[in-house]
């Protein structure tokens, strides 16, 4: 596949992506449409970037050899470790990034929707490093489920504005950031997945794709060779999916597998198995596959993982699912968590209930002792300790 010259110069991947937004946010938009590349490919940019990631982040992060793993499942396991960034997920790579280019378009104030919180979390973080004014819009139910993060939060100087439409989640917390923005056209509103008008689902590509740059780098050390045989990453929106397959859409030995949440099962109607059970519409300013019934109501999504609770995908996974360069599987709540429980006592790693998504399709996959896997560990599992508890029963 020949990816080099996408999206196009309107934001498509295919027939998927675009902007379809409000007028009122047609210059805010523009102005970003206009700038973000200029922005990125400035020396000053990439500096700072680069610097922030090394030195702030941890990167890079470890392409980590899970030996036991690997021998229980009779194939080669490699954990690019995302868990191990500061505040705990792939979330920062992104919001550092957007967060220099407000900088450079001269914003001093920050919108952003959280799910889980660990989006909201990044946001606040780079706020209070760089001095910048912070609103985080969290679905009610959210911030039941994920306490801490609000406690951080609230910390690191953020205001909170609880969602309380539809089912109190990311898609409602989404929907009331954009209208925060339509009111407020002088903040920057940073999207923390690889969904949105564009240009957001290729700033977010890309500036998740630092974890596919490493991966090759490290595997060639590791295995002598850049290209494994196999990536898999959780998709909620795509962001750290998108950034693990970056670098190997073109190539022609990788496979790539995303994970959704089919929630309960993908037939009982609590579910966030998007590429499994949705069809094109547009949600959040892009046109992408989504949820929705025949004539067009969002459907509410379920999974135990509010990070993957959400009924779109970002249009770069829409395209490459419907052209089959990649697969986009699904695991239940349940499995998911024997995963993370499995991942807990084989390698003594606690995972994130949405990167337990990922380990989980390894039940399911014919594998072969010569492969060479790379799954991406997309956060730490400390936010998911009170669902953990919930379900953990000694055996
Ligand atoms: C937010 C989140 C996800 C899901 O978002 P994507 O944009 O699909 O990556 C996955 N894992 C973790 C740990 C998250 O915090």
């Amino acid at each position: 596949m020949q990816t080099l010259n996408m999206p196009d110069k309107k934001g498509y991947y295919g027939e998927y992506g675009g902007a379809y937004i409000p007028e009122l946010l047609f210059n805010n938009i523009n102005e970003l449409e206009q700038n973000y590349l200029k922005i990125i490919h400035s020396t000053e940019f990439q500096k700072e970037y680069h610097d922030l990631l090394e030195n702030y982040v941890g990167r890079p992060t470890p392409l980590y050899h899970a030996k036991n793993l690997s021998e229980q499942f009779k194939t080669k396991i490699y954990l690019k470790r995302e868990d191990l960034c500061h505040t705990g997920s792939h979330k920062i790579n992104n919001t550092i990034g957007q967060i220099l280019i407000a900088k450079a378009l001269g914003k001093k104030r920050i919108l952003a929707e959280t799910g889980a919180g660990q989006h909201g979390v990044a946001t606040a973080t780079v706020c209070a490093l760089l001095k910048l004014e912070c609103i985080i819009y969290m679905g009610q139910i959210d911030m039941h489920r994920q306490e801490a993060n609000v406690i951080r939060m609230k910390m690191l100087g953020a205001t909170i504005i609880p969602a309380i439409s539809g089912s109190k989640t990311l898609k409602d917390a989404t929907n009331e950031a954009i209208r925060g923005w339509i009111n407020d056209p002088d903040s920057y509103y940073l999207i923390g997945s690889a969904v949105g008008p564009h240009p957001y689902p290729d700033m977010v590509a890309k500036f998740q794709s630092i974890i596919s740059k490493e991966i090759k780098q490290q595997l060639l050390k590791a295995e002598g060779m850049e290209e494994p045989d196999l990536v898999i990453a959780c998709v909620g929106g795509g962001s750290n999916a998108a950034g693990a397959f970056f670098e190997f859409i073109d190539s022609k030995k990788t496979k790539l597998i995303g994970v959704e949440a089919a929630g309960k099962g993908i037939d009982t109607g609590y579910s966030a198995a998007t590429m499994t059970l949705g069809t094109t519409g547009i949600l959040h300013g892009s046109r992408s596959i989504i949820m929705q019934t025949k004539d067009g109501q969002i459907i509410e999504p379920h999974s135990i993982s509010a990070g993957l609770d959400y009924p779109g995908i970002g249009p770069l996974h829409a395209f490459l699912g419907k052209r089959k360069r990649a697969l986009y599987l699904n695991v239940t709540d349940e499995e998911a968590l024997q995963a993370a429980f499995n991942l807990t006592k084989q390698e003594g790693i606690i995972p994130a209930l949405e990167s337990a998504h990922a380990l989980a399709i390894l039940n399911k996959l014919e594998l072969h002792k010569d492969q060479v896997l790379v799954i991406n560990l997309s956060g730490r599992g400390d936010k998911d300790l009170p669902t953990y508890l919930d379900h953990y029963h000694e055996k």
